[in-house]
């Protein structure tokens, strides 16, 4: 490897390695589940995410998609007055390696924007998930210097691949690893049992949590609190 593609590829996904693991001590440590949904709003499945956590009293994170929010501002806006954490997830899901860094910034921005625009806030950042984790240094060091937390993620429900996982599957990794950040998509899919799973697993990740004295906190909860 050449020390220019290092140094632009190679060191932030170093920092990632190292966010990823600190970001699962801290739930561990904290004996948290920490739901999250990422490239959503979705017109239906947000809703029905959000119906289920209204009635555990649970609040998770929601990683926008800037493209995603025309024409669902209003879900935007009942996700912030539930109580639910908001962060971004950029505006057009650029790959953060694969694309030119002169495009991967602004688009970051315009994540922010829409979400601002959405709630009529001016907050002009928000906590970043990187488009399939990946990051480029110029990304890396403008959310570094600008003190925005880049958000990783501990376990991995699989929800966007083709086989549909076994329900349990998000509720028994979180439970034997003693805490975790779960990932899964909250955009509308054309698949009935890929929704199904999802929302199945979110119950089922809800129940263990009660069951084993678990925390359910937001993103924001979990980084606020110390080590
Ligand atoms: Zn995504």
């Amino acid at each position: 490897m050449s020390a220019l593609l290092f140094l632009y590829a190679g060191v932030p996904w170093i920092y990632g390695q190292l966010a990823r693991r600190s970001l699962e001590r801290k739930a561990k440590e904290h004996q948290a589940l920490v739901l999250t949904f990422d490239d959503g709003p979705g017109s239906n499945l947000t809703q029905a995410i959000l119906n289920i956590l209204a009635d555990s009293k649970a609040k998770a994170t929601f990683f926008l998609l800037g493209r995603n929010i025309a024409g669902r501002e209003a879900i935007v806006r009942q996700i912030a007055e539930q109580g639910h954490d908001i962060c971004s997830h950029g505006y057009d899901h650029l790959h953060g390696l694969k694309t030119s860094p002169f495009r991967v910034l602004p688009d970051i921005k315009r994540g922010w924007s829409a979400i601002d625009a959405a709630l009529g806030t001016m907050r002009k950042k928000y906590p970043f998930r990187p488009p399939n984790g990946k990051l480029n240094i110029i990304s890396l060091l403008y959310l570094l210097v600008r003190q925005v937390p880049i958000v990783y993620w501990s376990v991995d429900s699989r929800d966007t691949w083709q086989e549909v996982p076994d329900t349990l599957r998000v509720a028994q990794l979180a439970e034997k690893a003693g805490g975790a950040v779960s990932l899964a998509h909250d955009f509308d899919r054309k698949n009935e049992n890929t929704s199904r799973y999802i929302i199945e697993s979110v119950r089922a990740a809800l129940t263990m949590a009660a069951d084993k004295g678990m925390r359910v906190l937001t993103v924001s909860e979990l980084l606020d609190l110390g080590e």
